[in-house]
């Protein structure tokens, strides 16, 4: 990579043709087809990810009755100043009004989710999760390309469990964390972060919860380091924090733990011996938000996306007009192999073409000409210049297959 010559996201999003923002939805992202490939690809990674686990999918209203976030705590402690609020005229009574709320989390909603019917032990650990659209009123100067937005899509879970299974729910929340950040050969580091000076919650509470997370940590021979103080205002948390190409920290994936809101929703499931509990709620988040993540892997890259990544995957180049057949043959070939593939059919140079191709950061590019044709092979070549030579179909075909399964890069 070419650190004299780096671009930011919104740059790339735009040579890419993957995105951009527009003043007409300030600090809400437009997705263009080639973006919107890659959100579908993480969407269906995260899906793999939380079906193998346990989970199961919901899915929460966008617009409800403010009241919730003043039951949760929310409302008092990022003030309405930080949510998209709308008055409404009562229809019952025109004289009242009823305030609602864009939510800005998902988590007091997936509480009525809990609260829908009794729970019983039996259905603990009871893992919800929710790719939820969530709204957060930044201020104007704050709002930052895909980092900072006002409407974000958040790969977010709620875990109600018994006390008993804390264990063992956060330690598997942190192997999926591992095992996704590495898939993208990010460096990670965990950071314990701690009770706030503004908190709900008793401090026997606080003291419980931090010291669960502590032995997890330990447990796992795992070094965190120190946030002290940066905990939510309903319970601590673990954050992971990766490196990315440029040396850059960010903070992505969350684990909290929480003892106030099962209190401040009072849910209780039915233990064994017929007596009402309280569960405890861990939230977790792996990408943080789509967009904030997707921001960080365009530059990470610079738009070189790994081949599962990559919206096109395969650009295919005749070398002359009569070699368009051919092209059409090893087109369907690897569409059948549900790759993304197109032919490049511009009337220019296969140099130009192929120079247009790698300024595309597509992952490979075919060329057939006569003696691919002749020979039933295809010539490859890859974004960074190198040439793999002429191959059968079946060989490429193999290659490209078990990169796209291990997610690894073409270089
Ligand atoms: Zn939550």
């Amino acid at each position: 990579m070419d650190k004299n010559n780096l671009k930011d996201h919104k740059q790339i999003g735009q040579e890419l043709e993957l995105f951009f923002t527009d003043e007409i939805a300030p600090g809400a992202p437009f997705w263009l087809p080639k973006g919107m490939v890659i959100f579908k690809e993480l969407e269906k990674y995260i899906r793999q990810l939380t079906e193998k686990a346990g989970y199961l999918e919901t899915s929460t209203p966008i617009m409800v009755k403010s009241e919730i976030f003043k039951e949760s705590g929310h409302w008092e402690k990022f003030g309405e100043h930080n949510m998209y609020n709308l008055e409404l005229s009562d229809e019952a009574d025109d004289s009242k009004s009823i305030s609602y709320t864009l939510k800005p989390m998902n988590c007091p909603e997936s509480t009525i989710i809990y609260r829908f019917r009794p729970r019983s032990y039996r259905e603990l650990p009871l893992r919800l999760s929710e790719i939820g659209r969530l709204h957060r009123r930044e201020k104007s100067g704050e709002v930052n390309g895909l980092l900072r937005v006002r409407q974000l899509t958040m790969d977010d879970a709620h875990i109600y469990a018994t006390e008993d299974q804390i264990f063992d729910e956060v330690s598997k929340i942190l192997d999926m964390m591992i095992m996704f950040y590495k898939s993208f050969g990010f460096e990670y580091e965990f950071r314990l972060a701690t009770r706030p000076e503004t908190r709900a919650g008793s401090d026997e509470n606080w003291d419980k919860a931090e010291l669960a997370l502590e032995k997890v940590l330990k447990e796992k021979g795992i070094k965190a380091g120190d946030k002290k103080g940066d905990g939510a205002f309903y319970g601590p948390k673990i954050d992971v924090h990766i490196k990315d190409s440029q040396e850059r920290d960010w903070q992505l994936a969350t684990v909290q733990l929480d003892f106030h809101q099962p209190e401040a929703f009072k849910l209780e499931y039915v233990d064994e011996k017929g007596s009402k509990r309280r569960p405890v709620m861990i939230h977790r988040a792996i990408f943080g938000s789509f967009e904030r993540f997707i921001a960080i892997l365009t530059e990470h890259f610079q738009g070189a996306f790994p081949t599962w990544l990559a919206p096109l995957q395969v650009q295919i180049i005749p070398i002359a007009d009569r070699h368009q057949k051919y092209a059409q043959i090893v087109l369907e070939q690897l569409k059948n192999s549900k790759l993304r593939v197109e032919i490049d059919n511009r009337q220019e140079t296969m140099q130009a073409k192929i120079r247009d191709a790698q300024t595309q950061k597509i992952p490979y590019m075919i060329i057939v000409g006569d003696r691919e044709e002749k020979e039933n092979k295809i010539a490859v070549r890859t974004r960074s210049s190198r040439d793999l030579g002429a191959m059968p179909i079946e060989e490429f075909l193999e290659k490209i297959k078990l990169e796209v399964e291990h997610k690894r890069n073409t270089e």
